[in-house]
């Protein structure tokens, strides 16, 4: 959909127009009405069918005029000076009927910034998939001026600087001069000039005024952290530019079972000694509503920090219709102290598998016997610090300390 239609109706052409159907209207009217045909002097249609093609020949003012209309492009300089660099007319049209220079295209309207959100999803959003909505605060042309900030022809250039919005300064700092710039101030830096009785009541001349936009958020079965979901020029508008995109970022939430790593889900399963040698099943409530039945064989012998697979039970990938895998970790419950009696413990010794023999002590050795002691939370603190530190000199693997004096 467009938003106006006028220049399509001063070249006689459907809104939907190949570039080649353009040339053509443009072609035949600006023949019709040329100012040889019409007596001399530039007749206004022949300068509205003009700018009218020169607008909608550039594809990035078309697209700024579909979705704005003219006020979109009136930062631009509005219309007769519009885009072909001041070319007039005649210049246009001597140019398109051979004759004139080569073309010299503007660059194009400027784009607005990208405009990057966080959203925060669970793992079963990311596992199921889902639609959400999320709210935004963009700025939008203002409806009332149509960008104009006041009346029309209220709008002046500002003469101090000239419409550029800045004034370039002369400075000394010590013995230097430097040039610097500095937003003007008669216009404050905005390169134009309304007075205060013909400012747009609706957006007190600031052109674009705030709107709550709610954006519907797809997110995929198996999208991950960090992906990027783009809405194409949904950023803030103003005139004379392309709005830029907003990004939604997907910022996964920590689970409080599963962990996620590329496609595959860690799970950390607490079992029970007697389940561990003797076998039995364990419950895995998945991400959407199943719940996992894992069955441990009886004399499956699972040990603490064992790791196994469940094939397909990790996330959905994102493209291929496939999943990746369920890692269970095993962490076992062991018995608390004294939880049977004497009798009992000697029982298992004539079931479970008999323990390894002691080696011979040689001759020369001492024999001295130790016994283990409980500590305090903070003793052990210390010895669980102690125990670290032990381990990353060795993960080092060498002495740093006698190199360096080596050297
Ligand atoms: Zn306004
Ligand atoms: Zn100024």
């Amino acid at each position: 959909m467009v938003k106006e239609t006028k220049f399509y109706e001063i070249l006689e052409v459907d809104p939907s127009c190949s570039d080649n159907e353009l040339k053509k209207a443009y072609r035949k009217l600006a023949l019709k009405y040329h100012p040889d045909k019409t007596g001399g002097a530039t007749s206004e249609k022949f300068q509205e069918i003009s700018h009218a093609y020169d607008v909608l020949s550039d594809t990035q003012k078309r697209q700024v005029y579909d979705q704005y209309g003219e006020a979109g492009l009136s930062g631009e300089g509005g219309p007769g000076g519009g885009g072909m660099g001041g070319l007039s007319p005649e210049d246009l049209f001597s140019h398109f009927f051979g004759g004139g220079g080569p073309r010299s295209r503007p660059s194009g309207p400027r784009r607005g910034k990208d405009v990057a959100h966080g959203l925060k999803v669970t793992l079963e959003d990311l596992y199921k998939g889902k639609t959400t909505k999320l709210a935004l605060q963009k700025n939008v042309i203002c409806e009332k001026c149509e960008g104009r900030g006041g009346k029309e022809g209220a709008v002046k250039t500002c003469q101090t600087c000239n419409g550029q919005g800045v004034r370039l300064m002369l400075r000394q700092i010590g013995p230097m001069m430097q040039q610097i710039q500095q937003p003007c101030q008669d216009c404050r830096g905005e390169g134009e000039i309304i007075n205060a009785k013909d400012k747009c009541k609706h957006c007190n001349g600031r052109k674009v005024t705030q709107i709550r936009k709610v954006l519907e958020v797809h997110i995929d079965r198996g999208m991950k952290d960090g992906r990027k979901i783009v809405f194409n020029g949904e950023g803030d508008q103003a005139p004379g530019t392309v709005p830029g995109d907003v990004v939604i970022v997907l910022e996964q939430r920590e689970h409080d079972r599963f962990k996620r790593s590329g496609d595959d889900l860690y799970y950390n399963a607490k079992i029970d000694l007697v389940t561990a040698l003797a076998g039995g099943k364990i419950q895995i409530p998945h991400l959407d509503d199943r719940i996992l039945i894992v069955e441990i064989l009886p004399g499956e012998v699972i040990k603490p920090g064992d790791l196994k697979a469940v094939m397909g039970q990790g996330m959905p990938t994102e493209r291929h219709h496939d999943h990746g895998n369920l890692y269970i970790q095993f962490e076992i419950e062991f018995p608390a102290a004294g939880w049977t009696d004497p009798a009992t413990i000697e029982k298992l010794r004539t079931i479970l598998p008999v323990p390894q023999a002691l080696p011979d002590i040689p001759k020369e050795k001492h024999i001295e016997e130790v016994s283990l002691t409980e500590m305090d939370p903070r003793q052990k603190a210390r010895a669980e610090q102690g125990q670290q530190g032990y381990q990353d000199d060795d993960d080092e693997g060498g002495h740093p300390g006698v190199q360096c004096a080596q050297q």
